[in-house]
């Protein structure tokens, strides 16, 4: 058998990075056959000459000339454009396509991969927030494995391997965020470094910021809700400021299975990539040692502290776009949160305007989420002034 035949969206953000890593130290199981970025093109430039991929995109077009002269007497392939990326996955030269990108704008480039019938590996948990139905119907028709890179959904499709009878629970745990102990009253006041300070994991800014008001966990659950067939009653989220247990699964005997390891992205990146066979993972990332641990500790939600969370159950309750709605609010929120225009307290506030106001469809088409992402995002746009 031939080297998996890999395509990285997103390859010079903090999953994509990762996964470039865990392909660099197992070269001769991948190779890395496309690369694209938003716009860091420099980055890209210097990753398409360690790995020599097949093609590159930037999907911000004005660095085309850019990146195209620092790849030139290269054989990579340069493009440009959102439109390119739903193209790329389509290759011949791909068997998996690993989606990191953030956002709705992950949405087209999965679909599109499942129509070309390739492997997705995914990240972009917004793919599943915004459409689940359709793209999971689409997995279906076609029998294409979605694997979650997602650390909790890894987790529990990591528990129910092997499993032949349905689970009674899903127990998604969550960190709690950099804000779990912060008075609730100084909440309004907290800084954007402060919000960017995540205790366990190192991610980008924009699930930086949904970790801390917690809409990030409800998402997982609307993710888990679609990737395991889930109704919300069998959904529980629990605190785990350690990290370490990264999701469980209950039975109907009370078993309860558990998967833990020191938070590091590789792990999900590559069991993802070489499912349903375990490799191991190069010597720098260090490994879980139950005597240097300490304690491991559990807590329930204080709903009260993440609003969020409760406006993202409250999407799967009423299905249809709301969740669509939810998430495109949120990219605009998160945003301005970022750029000092709004308070943390208000991205919440700014969600629930939103989810009031949206027109509600009920069975949406690709072309209905896309109108609803649209509204969303002006809604928001205008509660925030
Ligand atoms: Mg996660």
């Amino acid at each position: 058998m031939g080297r998996q035949r890999i395509a990285i969206l997103g390859s010079t953000g903090s999953i994509g990075e990762q996964t470039l890593d865990v392909i660099r130290h197992n070269r001769e199981l991948f190779e890395a056959t496309v690369l694209t970025a938003n716009g860091s093109w420099r980055k890209l430039a210097q990753q398409a000459l360690e790995f020599e991929p097949d093609a590159v995109v930037i999907a911000s077009k004005n660095h085309y000339a850019d990146l195209k002269e620092a790849l030139s007497g290269t054989l990579v392939k340069v493009y440009a454009g959102e439109d390119a990326i739903l193209q790329v996955v389509r290759g011949d030269g791909v068997d998996t396509v690993v989606n990191a990108l953030v956002g709705y704008a992950g949405l087209g480039p999965t679909v599109s991969a499942l129509d070309a019938g390739k492997k997705v590996a995914l990240a972009n948990k917004e793919s599943l927030v915004v459409a689940g139905d359709i793209v999971m119907r689409k997995a279906m028709e076609r029998r294409l494995p979605i694997v979650p890179i997602d650390s909790e959904h890894s987790a529990i499709f990591q528990c129910l391997a092997g499993e032949v009878s349905p689970y009674d629970k899903i127990i998604l745990t969550a960190s709690g965020g950099p804000f779990r102990n912060t008075p609730m009253e100084e909440l309004a006041s907290v800084s954007v470094e402060s919000a960017l300070n995540h205790p366990n994991w190192k991610m980008g800014n924009k699930i930086t910021i949904d970790s801390a008001t917690m809409l990030n966990k409800g998402f997982e659950v609307i993710e888990a809700h679609h990737l395991f067939g889930a109704p919300l009653s069998k959904i529980e989220v629990l605190i785990h400021p350690q990290s370490i247990v990264h999701s469980m699964v209950e039975f109907a005997d009370g078993a309860i299975k558990a998967q833990l390891g020191t938070p590091d992205m590789r792990l999900p990146i590559q069991y993802a990539l070489t499912y349903p066979h375990r490799f191991p993972l190069p010597e720098v990332s260090r490994r879980f040692n139950f005597m240097e641990c300490g304690e491991l500790t559990f807590l329930p939600v204080d709903m009260r502290r993440y609003p969020c969370l409760e406006l993202a159950f409250e999407a799967l309750r009423r299905g249809g776009n709301t969740a669509c709605v939810l998430n495109g609010a949120n990219e605009v929120a998160v945003a301005s949160f970022l750029n000092g225009r709004i308070a943390f307290t208000d991205i919440a506030k700014v969600l629930e305007k939103c989810l009031a106001e949206a027109t509600f469809v009920s069975s949406p088409s690709l072309d209905d989420l896309a109108q609803s992402n649209s509204e969303s995002r002006e809604l928001a746009l205008k509660h925030i002034g």
